[in-house]
């Protein structure tokens, strides 16, 4: 083994570690973390950072989240292997590619037309058939594929987006960070019940705005 591999196998296997230590105790979130390897979604200076438990700068001025936070907020969707699942915010597509191990079919939409086509050929290479990507405004959701049993937004929003609501079925759940862009937010986690929501903060995050519109690239 040379020493880069070494190297490459230990880092690998502290970020499972970090993981754990993070409070990630779902089997099935720390299989699927294991299983999709972060170093597919990070390309150029930053590849060599892809097992540090940190946020990297991907294409078009975005991010590739922190990996502790992609487990959490997956872990929070108690998913179930029958779901559908919608992701606002493709980004590099490292979440969905999480999310397409634990639930049956992943949504993903992204205003960046550049960011959904590179995670397309991501998902092809790892050969991840039961995702499917969007360029589109996120915050409209997929009304021709909804209701969805679980949703997840990876950019924050002042309030949960209503049309987003509106596509969670009853007994459904939303993972949704909010709050001011610029500074920090909270994740919330949200019910749909019979007549109502609940919601739950779950804690402190950073994410990019969610952005009205379409992106120029
Ligand atoms: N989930 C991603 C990280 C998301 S970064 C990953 O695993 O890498 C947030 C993403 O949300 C960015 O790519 C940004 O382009 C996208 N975004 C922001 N506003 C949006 C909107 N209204 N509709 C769709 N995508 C949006």
């Amino acid at each position: 083994m040379t020493e880069d591999e070494d190297s490459l196998a230990e880092r690998k296997m502290r970020f499972l570690y970090a993981l754990r230590s993070r409070g990630i105790t779902d089997g099935r979130v720390l299989t699927a973390m294991e299983a999709i390897d972060r170093g597919a979604f990070v390309k150029g200076i930053f590849a060599d950072r892809a097992y540090e438990d940190t946020p990297l700068p991907i294409a078009c001025g975005q991010t590739i989240s922190q990996p502790s936070i992609v487990a959490l907020m997956t872990q929070a969707l108690s998913l179930n292997p029958r779901d559908r699942v919608m992701e606002i915010g493709t980004g590099s597509g490292y979440q969905a590619a999480i999310l397409s191990q634990l639930a049956r079919r992943v949504y993903t939409i992204d205003r960046h037309r550049r960011l959904v086509r590179e995670a397309e050929e991501v998902f092809q290479a790892l050969n991840l058939p039961n995702i499917t990507a969007f360029t589109g405004d996120g915050s409209h959701g997929l009304p021709d594929q909804a209701p969805f049993d679980r949703i997840l937004v990876t950019a924050a929003a002042e309030d949960p987006p209503g049309p987003l609501l509106a596509q969670l079925k009853v007994g459904g759940i939303m993972v949704v960070p909010v709050g001011q862009t610029d500074a920090v937010q909270t994740l919330i986690k949200v019910v749909r019940t019979e007549d109502s929501f609940e919601y739950e903060e779950l804690r402190s995050v950073r994410f990019v705005p969610l952005v009205e519109g379409l992106a120029s690239e």
